[in-house]
C-alpha cells in the first residue's frame, strides 16, 4: 500500500499512479500558466517595440541639436555624446565612451573641478560656467588642473550640468551636460528637450503616455499609439487582442440636469469602476477617448468569450447606482467589442468596428453589449445607400405624412391627430421613420425634411378645416436637431402663415430627452410659440430622467405617456403605478394627458377608469394616409366610448 504510505509521509504518489482527475487538473494548471506567459510575452513585446520607437525619436532629437550633449554617469564616465560633440572634438562614440568627463574637458574661470561642479548641480537647478574642450588628437598626458598649451587654444564653451535622478525604475541616474560655443547663447529652457520623461509612472507600459486631466486615464492619442504597438506585437506572435468600447447612454442629460461639475464627478466614478473591472479581468489599458467614451484593451490570449465576460462584468457593476454627493445615479453603459485580427487587421479597423458594435448596442435600445460582426459592415453599407436615397427623396419631396387619430376618452370623438412621417421608397416600399429619422438627423437632412412635413401637415389640416372638420389638434414631431436651429420659430410660423392653418390648433411634440438636452433653446422658443397660441406636448413621457423640475419652467399643454408603459399596464404593477403617477402629475399641474399605444380594450378601460383624457393607438387606428383619414373624419360623429358596445361600433364603422 504505497499510496497510503506516501500520503502519510507527505510525498506525492509517483506519476504513473496519478488519477485521471489529478492529471486533468495538472494539465489545466499548465494551460493557465501558458496563457499567463503568453500575456506577459505580448506585453513585453509591445513595450519593447514601443521603446525602440521612443529611442529612435529621442536619438533624432538629440542628434539634431546645435549644441554638444553628453550624458555622464555617477562615476563620471561618459555614456553618450551627440554627433555635434563628437564632430567638435574628433572622438568616435566608442572612444569617448571609454573616457571620464574630466579627461575631455577642463573648467575655466572657476576654481572648482568638474566633479565639484557636477556635485553642485545636484542641489541647484543646474551648474553653469565655461570650459575648454580637449581634442582627440591633442590629448597627451594632460590632467585637469595642469597647464596644457595646445588645450588652451581650443575656444571656450559655455557649459552646464544638470542632474537627472532617473525618476523611473529602470532609468540611469546621471548628469546631462550641454556645451555651446561661446558666441552662441544658450536658450534657458533647452533642458526641457532632453530631460527624461517627467511622468510619474502611472502606467507600467510606457513613460511617454499622456493622460486625461479629469479621470487620470490614458488619453486618446496615447491609446491609439498603444493599440498600434499592441497589434504590432500580436501580429508577430500570432495572438489575439480584444478591444471594448464603452459609451454611457444619455450622459448629456446628466450634465443637463445636474450641471457639468456633477457630470465630471460621475465620469471619475465611472472611470474608477472601469479600472476595477478592467484590472480584475487583466485588461492592459483603460483609456478615456472623449466625453463619455472609454476603451479597454484585453491582451492575449484574448477571445470573444473573455471580451464578453468583461463586458458583462461591467454591465453587472453598473446595475447598482453610482453614488455621488449623496445622489445615486443609475448609469447605463452601451458596450461594443471587436477582436484583432478576425474583426479587423489594422488598429483603425479594430477601433472602428468596436465603435460600430457599440452604436449597434445603442440602436437596439442601449444598455447592452454587442459584439462586432460582418453583418454590421453590410448594414453600414446599406444605411449609406439609404442615406443617398433619402437625400434624393428630401430633394424631390417624396416624404409624406400619415395621420393617427387621437381620441377623447370621455366622449370617443377624434379630438386630434398626430402627423407621422412616411417614406414611400420606389423599390423598398414603405419605410418606417424609426429607420430613416436617425439617418436624417445624423446627416442634417432632418432640417429641411422636418419643416417640409410640418408645412404638409398644416396644409392638409387646413383642407380638413375647409371641409368643416374644425375641432381637432394637429400634432407634429420636432427633432432635437431641428430644435437647435435658431430660426425654428420663424420656420414654424411660416408654415402656419403660408397655409392659413390657425396656430391655436397646432401642437408641437418634443420628446422629454430632447427637451432636457436643449433646455436653453427651448424655454425661449416655447414662450414665443405659446404667445402665438401654438401648443406644446411632451412625447414619450416617462422614458427620460425623472427630473420633473423642468415641467415647472416650461408651459406644457399635454404630456404623452410612452407606449412602453401602456403595453403591460393591466398586467404589470410597476407600469400601472407609473401610468397612474403620470396621470396624477398631469392633473395636479393642469396639463392634458394622452396615452400612446392603446392596443386592447383592457388598456382602454384601465385608462378611462383612471381619467386619462385622451388616447392614441392601434385599437382606434394605426397611422393612415390622408385619404383614409378623411373617411374616418366623415364617419366619426362623436362615438361614445364609455360603453363597450360603443367601442365595437366604432370599430365596425372604422372597418
Ligand atoms: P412617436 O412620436 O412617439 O409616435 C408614435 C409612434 O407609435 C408611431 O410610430 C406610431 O405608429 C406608433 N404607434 C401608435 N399607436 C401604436 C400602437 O397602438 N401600438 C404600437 N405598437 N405602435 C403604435 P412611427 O410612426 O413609426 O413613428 C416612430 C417615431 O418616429 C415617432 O414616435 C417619432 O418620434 C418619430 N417621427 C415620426 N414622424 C416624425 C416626423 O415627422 N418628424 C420627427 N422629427 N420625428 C418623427
Ligand atoms: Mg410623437
Ligand atoms: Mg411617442
Amino acid at each position: 500500500n504505497r499510496a497510503t504510505e506516501s500520503k502519510k509521509q507527505n510525498i506525492p504518489p509517483p506519476a504513473e499512479q496519478k488519477t485521471k482527475k489529478e492529471q486533468n487538473e495538472h494539465t489545466e494548471i499548465l494551460y493557465q500558466q501558458l496563457a499567463e506567459y503568453k500575456t506577459q510575452l505580448h506585453q513585453a513585446k509591445t513595450t519593447s517595440y514601443r521603446l525602440q520607437k521612443e529611442l529612435s525619436i529621442r536619438r533624432q532629437v538629440m542628434d539634431n541639436q546645435d549644441c554638444g550633449i553628453l550624458f555622464i554617469n555617477l562615476e563620471l564616465r561618459i555614456m553618450y555624446a551627440n554627433p555635434v560633440f563628437l564632430k567638435r572634438t574628433g572622438y568616435s562614440l566608442k572612444a569617448i565612451q571609454a573616457k571620464r568627463i574630466d579627461q575631455v574637458l577642463r573648467l575655466t574661470e572657476t576654481d572648482c573641478t568638474v566633479k565639484e561642479a557636477m556635485k553642485q548641480s545636484v542641489h541647484q537647478d543646474r551648474w553653469e560656467g565655461r570650459a575648454c574642450l580637449k581634442h582627440a588628437v591633442q590629448q597627451g598626458n594632460w590632467h585637469e588642473g595642469e597647464e596644457d598649451p595646445e588645450q588652451a587654444e581650443e575656444k571656450t564653451s559655455i557649459i552646464s550640468f544638470k542632474y537627472s535622478d532617473g525618476q523611473e525604475d529602470d532609468q540611469e541616474k546621471g548628469f546631462i551636460c550641454l556645451l555651446y560655443p561661446e558666441e552662441a547663447r544658450m536658450p534657458p529652457s533647452s533642458y526641457n528637450n532632453f530631460e527624461a520623461g517627467n511622468n510619474s509612472g502611472k502606467n507600467h507600459l510606457s513613460a511617454e503616455f499622456t493622460y486625461d486631466a479629469l479621470t487620470g486615464l490614458v488619453d486618446r492619442p496615447s491609446f491609439q499609439q498603444y493599440l498600434e504597438d499592441s497589434i504590432h506585437a500580436a501580429k508577430e506572435d500570432d495572438s489575439k487582442i480584444s478591444l471594448l468600447y464603452v459609451d454611457l447612454d444619455h450622459f448629456k442629460r446628466i450634465n443637463r440636469i445636474f450641471g457639468p461639475g456633477f457630470g465630471d464627478k460621475i465620469l471619475c466614478s465611472v472611470s474608477t469602476i472601469l479600472q476595477q473591472c478592467g484590472q480584475e479581468a487583466g485588461a492592459d489599458l483603460i483609456a478615456r477617448l472623449s466625453g463619455d467614451e472609454f476603451a479597454l484593451v484585453l491582451p492575449p490570449p484574448a477571445d470573444r468569450e473573455r471580451a464578453l465576460k468583461l463586458a458583462q462584468a461591467i454591465m453587472q457593476r453598473f446595475r447598482t447606482p453610482v453614488n455621488n454627493e449623496s445622489r445615486a445615479i443609475l448609469i447605463r453603459p452601451s458596450i461594443g467589442y471587436s477582436i484583432y485580427p478576425e474583426d479587423g487587421e489594422t488598429p483603425l479597423d479594430v477601433l472602428r468596428n468596436a465603435d460600430t458594435a457599440m452604436e449597434a448596442a445603442k440602436s437596439e435600445g442601449g444598455n447592452r453589449v454587442c459584439s462586432w460582426n460582418s453583418g454590421m459592415k453590410i448594414q453600414a453599407a446599406q444605411s449609406l445607400y439609404l442615406e443617398n436615397d433619402l437625400r434624393q427623396a428630401v430633394a424631390d419631396d417624396d416624404l409624406i405624412n400619415f395621420y393617427q387619430p387621437q381620441i377623447s376618452l370621455s366622449n370617443g370623438s377624434i379630438c386630434g391627430m398626430e402627423a407621422l412621417a412616411r417614406w414611400i421608397h420606389p423599390v423598398k416600399g414603405l419605410i418606417s421613420p424609426a429607420a430613416f429619422i436617425p439617418i436624417a438627423e445624423s446627416t442634417g437632412l432632418i432640417e429641411k425634411m422636418g419643416i417640409d412635413l410640418v408645412r404638409q401637415a398644416c396644409l392638409q389640416g387646413k383642407k380638413w378645416r375647409d371641409m368643416g372638420f374644425r375641432k381637432f389638434i394637429m400634432a407634429v414631431n420636432i427633432s432635437g436637431r431641428l430644435l437647435r436651429r435658431r430660426d425654428l420659430f420663424h420656420q414654424i410660423m411660416s408654415c402656419v402663415e403660408s397655409t392659413g392653418f390657425p396656430p391655436e390648433w397646432l401642437e408641437v411634440e418634443f420628446t422629454e430627452g430632447v427637451l432636457i438636452e436643449n433646455m436653453d433653446f427651448t424655454i425661449d422658443l416655447v414662450d414665443k410659440l405659446r404667445a402665438e397660441g401654438i401648443k406644446l406636448a411632451i412625447d414619450d413621457f416617462g422614458t427620460g430622467y425623472s427630473s420633473l423640475s423642468y415641467l415647472q419652467h416650461l408651459k406644457v399643454d399635454k404630456i404623452k405617456i410612452d407606449r412602453s408603459f401602456i403595453t403591460n399596464v393591466t398586467t404589470n404593477n410597476t407600469d400601472a403605478a407609473i401610468t397612474l403617477g403620470i396621470i396624477a402629475i398631469a392633473q395636479n399641474l393642469r396639463f392634458r394627458v394622452i396615452a400612446e399605444g392603446i392596443e386592447t380594450e383592457d388598456h382602454l378601460f384601465f385608462l378611462q377608469k383612471h381619467n386619462c383624457h385622451e388616447g392614441q393607438g392601434f385599437l382606434f387606428s394605426p397611422p393612415i394616409p390622408e385619404k383614409e383619414m378623411t373617411g374616418l373624419l366623415l364617419r366619426d360623429c362623436s362615438v361614445a366610448l364609455n360603453h363597450k358596445r360603443m367601442i365595437d361600433k366604432f370599430y365596425t364603422i372604422k372597418a
